[in-house]
């Protein structure tokens, strides 16, 4: 609050109802268009689908680039911030359509080259194969190497061999990030990194804050958790625990929990109609999803985009999943997370919510509640609940909550290096980066760089190439969905958090609903974190899941 009160101006609220009527008739229809070419485009995979979406991506872009909406946005947003504007969901609407609007106005030329250089490194990232000893790799031979492969040395291979893109691409990613730093201080900006916090409502020292404390709480548990999959993984391979290379985890960036224990999480779900159990679920909790699956495209075909994803097509109700199902644990909670999506949506948001605020808080609420709903899969009291058979329930539990635990920390670490990275790699573009990669990765990782190595390996990530400044948000969402779920077992059930399940009790959905979904994005992801469980967001509840003090 600022020392001078200023009065309420009954015409700034007006003109603002006027913008966001006016953000509401012409935006809307595109981006109905707009969901329904990106959904058959990924139904089909045809040229022509793409084409389409394309064509209205840029009718839309063109849209918010459009000078004379953003200036009168931003003079709004300048009332607004002196509380001028007295509806507080028309004000939360003008912060909303100002932050929409604000990236797309630099400089077309310079996005331009942006896109350009964006396109050149996707295509790298597209075409390129590991090549070892003269052969060329796929992406799935590489990983089943680093799987299955108990041969040191050849592993040693794949990964190095796996790694080489990163030189490939590390000279256009230098340029992108100082196009990215000069697009950001074109709208006023230190660097791209502050830019994106600040588009997303988030703060850099803050967020460094809260990712210490999340690094405090979970060190133990993860050192503790790193110990026992290391002793497997040395086993495997025959080497001692001190000469673990980075190699020898299962994936290459160890952001994964490696396959090392014993017992098989498929074989529950062989014969269970997977798509049956997420209806029971959904349903029995008050939350019914018949309406979205019947919207649905579950299995494989032919051109399909093989990932899973929600998407609210016209904030009205038309709320629809595509996946791929296999009768397999993945799948299984890849449901549970992507309904979890559809049912924090305009199915439960109510119409009365103006449409520019029709959609979760934040990404990272969202995340975090498809995160909440899907952890069950590996519960096996969940299931016996469900009404699925177990031979083992000991057994089944004994890995899927190791496997669970594991996940968690391991990612929890592998967010801390992406985060920092980023952070630093847009602050200073001409320092050493490999050197600050492979200090965060030894730090937080515990991940042994091999010595000598002076490779660009940061550049190897994708996401730090096309998908900048996001993958924090998956952590919070972790931070979230633990929180929520701590909040909901407490006011709900006065219960301890693991021993609650939901399973047929609407005063779930009732909770989720009012607590979390209704409000939409009228709150910012800071209120109704509060709203919701009545603390800010901390990593407290996530790591109290694990253990940690
Ligand atoms: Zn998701």
């Amino acid at each position: 609050m600022s020392a001078t009160v200023t009065e309420a101006s009954p015409e700034a609220t007006d003109r603002a109802k006027t913008i966001v009527a006016a953000h509401e008739a012409k935006i809307r229809p595109l981006d109905i268009a707009a969901g329904k070419a990106w959904w058959a485009a990924n139904i089909t995979g045809k040229d022509e689908d793409f084409k389409k979406k394309e064509e209205i991506q840029n009718k839309l872009d063109a849209a918010l680039a459009d000078k004379d909406t953003f200036a009168d946005l931003k003079a709004l947003k300048e009332l607004k911030d002196k509380g001028q504007i007295d509806d507080k969901i028309i004000a939360r609407a003008i912060e909303v359509l100002y932050l929409t609007y604000l990236p797309k106005q630099i400089d077309p030329e310079l996005l331009k080259k942006i896109t350009a250089k964006e396109n050149a490194v996707e295509q790298k990232f597209n075409t390129f194969r590991a090549v070892v000893d003269d052969k060329k790799m796929t992406a799935s031979e590489v990983a089943k190497v680093l799987k299955e492969s108990k041969d040191s040395a050849a592993r040693r291979k794949v990964w190095e061999a796996g790694k080489k893109v990163g030189g490939d691409v590390a000279a256009d990613l230098k340029e992108l990030v100082k196009l990215r730093n000069e697009a950001a201080k074109q709208l006023g900006f230190k660097t791209y990194h502050a830019l994106q916090l600040y588009l997303n409502e988030q703060d850099g020292d803050e967020l460094l804050k809260l990712f210490d404390d999340l690094d405090t709480l979970t060190r133990e548990p993860f050192i503790k958790a790193k110990a026992e999959i290391d002793e497997k993984l040395a086993a495997a391979c025959g080497v001692k625990v001190a000469d673990l290379m980075p190699w020898h985890y299962h994936d290459p960036f160890f952001q994964e929990s490696p396959g090392v224990f014993d017992v098989n999480l498929d074989d529950v779900y062989a014969k269970a109609d997977l798509v049956q159990l997420c209806e029971k679920f959904y349903d029995g909790i008050g939350l019914p999803v018949g309406r979205v699956l019947a919207a649905s495209d579950l299995k494989e075909k032919d051109g399909k985009s093989p990932h899973a994803f929600c998407t609210d097509i016209d904030r009205d109700g038309d709320v629809r999943v595509l996946a791929n199902i296999k009768s397999t644990e993945y799948w299984m909670s890849t449901m549970l997370h992507e309904l979890g999506h559809a049912v924090y949506s305009s199915l439960n948001i109510p119409q009365s919510v103006p449409y520019v605020l029709r959609g979760e808080a934040h990404i990272l609420t969202t995340e975090g509640v498809a995160m909440q709903f899907q952890k069950f899969s590996k519960s096996s009291a969940w299931l016996e609940q469900m009404g699925v058979k177990l031979a083992d329930p000991k057994a089944f539990d004994a890995t899927a909550s190791k496997m669970l635990r594991n996940e968690l920390l391991i990612f929890s670490r592998w967010c801390q290096v992406m985060l920092r990275f980023e952070q630093g790699m847009y602050e200073n573009p001409e320092q050493d980066l490999g050197k600050l990669w492979w200090e965060l990765v030894e730090k937080y990782q515990l991940v042994k760089k091999p010595a000598g190595r002076s490779a660009p390996d940061y550049g190897s990530k994708i996401h730090i190439c096309v998908a900048p400044v996001y993958y924090h948000n998956y952590m919070m969402g972790q931070l979230f969905a633990s929180q929520v779920h701590r909040a909901l077992a407490k006011q709900v059930y006065d219960a301890a958090p693991g021993s609650v399940l939901y399973v047929g009790d609407k005063k779930v959905g009732k909770f989720m609903t009012e607590k979390v979904f209704a409000p939409g994005r009228t709150m910012t992801w800071r209120e109704l974190t509060k709203f919701a469980t009545g603390e800010p967001l901390s990593p407290k509840a996530f790591a109290a899941d694990f253990g940690g003090k």
